[in-house]
């Protein structure tokens, strides 16, 4: 696997055109990242820069009115509603970690989130904020991130994909960030990689989300965690071997058929499963040959993502921008 962030293109072609619009419109925007674990919320000025941030875990088995209100607290939290330094912010952005779909604002289904079905979040969030909510999937904002400001700079045609405790996928494509109908595109997780294979946490059976992700590794192997996995493995334990081996040939199948689908110039990978070690990264590499044919993938850069942590608050601020774009373009009554 190489990486080969030095012979990216270097342009930042959406930058100065949201820059300009966001500056004009003097706009702070709140961006929220909902992760099963922590939700974490920082402003960001007109320029784009981080001023305030703030962060709470995240009470998963407390449905949706619970985790509204600790949204809520968040968002006045950085917007200094608490602290007597307020900024008014023009809107408020939420990633969520589940299907769903931009438009409506509806969080159709959130697997990590108990009682998450049908969600109205952007209408509760903005009844209970009086603030305009935009709600959108997490990976999709991350590869938003990734694609303006980190890994996927100056691609036109880009996806990033994230292995985690689950997989997820974000598409940039011309230059757009691309939701399908009703807004659910990306689950690469989802695709079915061995028929009849492991259960999947949605319902279907031989995912490579089922195969390939942490919790996949994880159970394939009887551990508690994909990274005990990968120190077993690293230890020479040969069945920790074998596991990893299994979980990295099919995801990089599944990238090699991404790669040869959409002739990508590049796709980032994020998430603590690519942390497992030469084993895994050999695999991998070797499968996404095997899965796709030469001349996409000679063209197609296979890196690490840049952003990290940040990478879903750094989107959110992003789709917040472009819309407020659309905003200073539209005339008003
Ligand atoms: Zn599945």
């Amino acid at each position: 696997m190489s990486d080969r962030h030095g012979e990216r293109p270097t342009a930042v072609p959406n930058m100065d055109r949201r820059s300009v619009a966001a500056g004009a419109s003097d706009a702070h925007v709140v961006a929220v990242d909902l992760g099963g674990t922590w939700a974490r919320a920082a402003l960001f000025d007109p320029s784009g820069a981080v001023i305030r941030r703030a962060r709470v875990g995240t009470d998963r088995d407390g449905g949706p009115a619970r985790i509204v209100e600790q949204l809520a607290t968040l968002i006045d939290e950085v917007a200094g509603r608490r602290s007597g330094t307020e900024v008014t912010p023009s809107v408020a952005v939420v990633g969520v970690p589940g299907v769903v779909n931009p438009d409506s604002g509806v969080v159709y289904s959130a697997a990590n989130l108990a009682d998450w079905r049908n969600v109205p979040l952007r209408r509760m969030l903005e009844e209970r904020m009086a603030l305009p909510c935009m709600v959108e999937h997490d990976a999709a904002l991350a590869a938003l991130a990734e694609y303006r400001r980190g890994a996927g700079r100056g691609c036109v045609n880009f996806a990033y994909v994230t292995v985690s405790t689950g997989i997820g996928a974000g598409l940039i494509l011309n230059n757009q960030l691309y939701r399908g109908q009703q807004g659910t595109a990306g689950e690469f997780g989802h695709m079915v990689s061995i028929p009849n294979g492991p259960l999947c946490h949605c319902g279907n059976r031989g995912c490579l989300n089922a195969i390939a992700s942490g919790d996949g590794i994880a159970a394939a192997a009887g551990a508690e965690r994909a990274e005990d996995v990968a120190a077993a493995a690293a230890a020479g334990d040969v069945e920790s071997c074998r596991v990893l081996i299994w979980a990295a040939h099919h995801l990089g199948l599944a990238l090699g058929g991404l790669i040869n689908l959409l002739a990508l110039d590049a796709v980032a990978l994020g998430g603590g499963v690519f942390a497992a070690g030469d084993l895994f990264w050999d695999t991998l590499s070797a499968a996404i040959a095997e899965g796709s044919w030469a001349t996409p993938r000679a063209h197609c850069q296979i890196m690490h993502a840049e952003l990290l942590d940040d990478a879903g608050l750094v989107g959110a601020y992003e789709l917040a921008a472009d819309a407020l774009v659309g905003y200073e373009a539209q005339p008003h009554d």
